[in-house]
């Protein structure tokens, strides 16, 4: 998703917030699944049935992929938000989260008009 569109429909402040919200609730999801893993390898034998087994062995993969994806996109959106949070202050007031977006990739500060790049476009 590109920040810029959410950023200029939300405000910097708020598409900050969302995106703590977003992360953490991805590392919720990834240690959710660290329990769900340990529960299941906790029920795994080699005692039942082969279909019991290999439910449990496919609960452990799937709990382990998302498990995964969820720390992953904590680490990515937590990165990208910390990246841009520390260009969110204006460098000629000092007024943190008081832009609006005037490009996909510059910000004018709407307290003293200074503009300056928020997003390297990559
Ligand atoms: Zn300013």
């Amino acid at each position: 998703m590109e920040p810029a569109d959410s950023i200029r429909r939300l405000g910097f402040a708020r598409w900050y917030e969302r995106r703590l919200i977003e992360a953490h609730a991805w590392l919720i999801t990834g240690f959710l699944c660290m329990i769900a893993i340990a529960a299941c390898m906790e029920e795994l034998s080699f005692r039942g049935s082969i279909a019991r087994l290999l439910v449990y062995v496919g609960a452990v993969l799937a709990a382990a992929a998302i498990g995964i994806h969820g720390l992953v996109r904590y680490q990515k959106i937590l990165a990208e938000a910390e990246r841009l949070g520390e260009h969110a202050t204006c460098g000629g007031c000092g007024a943190y989260a008081r832009f609006g977006l005037i490009s996909p990739s510059h910000v004018r500060c709407r307290k003293c008009g200074n503009e300056w790049r928020l997003i390297d476009s990559t």
